[in-house]
């Protein structure tokens, strides 16, 4: 067993927290006021190689390991501190690209990996206005039809819809069977018959543009379907072992940020003529906050091993997302408080930590239906 990172994963983390510091810097607190999605920042980090990173050198990327780029997407995070900006990569890469990779048909990988990876933009849409945790009660279908299928319904609180080039769509080509009648297919953003909602505001995460999109009589050819007919809730649930596993890869680069930030005030801000970090109350905080920075990360490379190695990973990715969320919300709400009132005030971004991580308890299954994932691969 090795906790270590190889001297090469070493250099890509430098590298990836030089590239962030030097240029993803740009004035976040009034972006984050005004919902502002950036387009030149999504531009520089695919040309830097972040969507790429483990995409095959056939389809323009860079071909490594999943350890490899998780640990470039953590320190991606450690330098980085948009949020919005890196769940939206992280779910575009998990959540889009790896099911293209896994599933889709050698044409299918061809038109849309080397586009999504040189900063184009991919959506994963299941959620629907009545479907959210109760994942495959869709209301959304796909009818058969000469040469495609029709798809009808709407999905909501969709990452990237609203400027998507591509979106994966999971329709109901057999309500009658339930999961079994679920197909996912890659729809076009400029289909006929789709429409992009506006980016919706929201609390936190504002940096990463979301919304809905609406299919009404949208043509899709045979070649959109991804896999088999009927296969969408395995593809679903596959793309969700990816997602929940290291959607907080960056965030855990956050929470290490974080740490940094609350040590350095904790050592200078003074009250009662003594650094705050003397007083126990405070000091505790930063201990418990450590705490979930180490378990958070063996939880999110004990996912990354697994899925290196090919094995079944749905007990640990669904471990990791619970641990990982709600450890964020936690260690936000830490360093708001050892922060006082300058951790409250917008200027100095503490307190949008805690918005952004709010986000993470909700989206890729609630904390709730995690525990019971957690419960029921136990046998529970
Ligand atoms: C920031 C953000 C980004 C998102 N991005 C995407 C995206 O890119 N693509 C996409 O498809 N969706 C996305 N979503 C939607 C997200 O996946 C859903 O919001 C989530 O699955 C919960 O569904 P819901 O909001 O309908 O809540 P509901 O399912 O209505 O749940 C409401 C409450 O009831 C609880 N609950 C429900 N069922 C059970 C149960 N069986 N046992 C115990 N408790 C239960 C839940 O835990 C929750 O507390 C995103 C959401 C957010 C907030």
């Amino acid at each position: 067993m090795d906790f270590g990172f190889t001297e090469e994963q070493e250099r890509l983390r430098t590298e990836a927290v030089e590239f962030a510091r030097n240029e993803l810097a740009s004035d976040l607190v009034a972006r984050d006021a005004e919902s502002g999605f950036d387009r030149e920042l999504w531009r520089r980090c695919a040309e830097f190689g972040i969507l790429g990173s483990n995409v095959p050198t056939e389809y323009g990327g860079q071909g490594r390991d999943v350890v490899t780029t998780v640990a470039i997407m953590e320190a991606l995070g450690y330098g980085c501190p948009d949020n919005g900006l890196t769940l939206a990569l992280n779910g575009q890469m998990w959540a889009v690209q790896e099911p293209i990779q896994q599933f889709g048909t050698e044409e299918q990988k061809e038109r849309y990996l080397p586009l999504l990876i040189s900063g184009g933009y991919g959506a994963h849409a299941m959620s629907e206005p009545a479907s959210g945790s109760d994942t495959f009660a869709l209301e959304t279908t796909a009818e058969k039809t000469d040469g495609g299928y029709v798809l009808n319904g709407r999905k909501t609180y969709i990452g990237l819809a609203p400027v998507c080039d591509v979106a994966l769509v999971f329709a109901a080509t057999d309500p009658t069977v339930g999961r079994w009648g679920i197909t996912a297919f890659l729809v076009e953003g400029d289909a006929s018959g789709l429409t992009k909602g506006g980016n919706q505001p929201k609390m936190g995460l504002r940096t990463g543009p979301f919304g809905d999109l609406v299919l009404e009589d949208c043509f899709v050819p045979d070649s959109a379907r991804l896999g088999p007919e009927g296969a969408g809730a395995s593809i679903f649930t596959n793309s969700m072992d990816w997602e929940r596993s290291f959607i907080f890869a960056s965030h855990v680069g956050s929470m290490a940020r974080q740490l940094d930030d609350v040590i350095q005030y904790a050592r200078t801000r003074r009250q009662f003529g003594e650094p705050i970090g003397k007083f126990q109350s405070v000091s505790n905080r930063i201990a418990d906050m450590r705490l979930r920075l180490e378990t958070s990360r063996l939880l999110l490379y004990k996912a990354a091993w697994l899925l290196d190695s090919g094995d079944a990973a749905q007990l640990y990715s669904a471990l990791a997302k619970l641990h990982l969320s709600e450890s964020f919300v936690a260690s936000s709400s830490d360093a708001i408080r050892i922060h006082g009132a300058k951790g409250y005030v917008s200027e100095y971004g503490v307190e949008r930590d805690l918005r952004d991580a709010l986000g993470g308890v909700i989206y890729s299954g609630t904390s709730d239906i995690q525990r019971q994932v957690i419960a029921r691969l136990m046998g529970v």
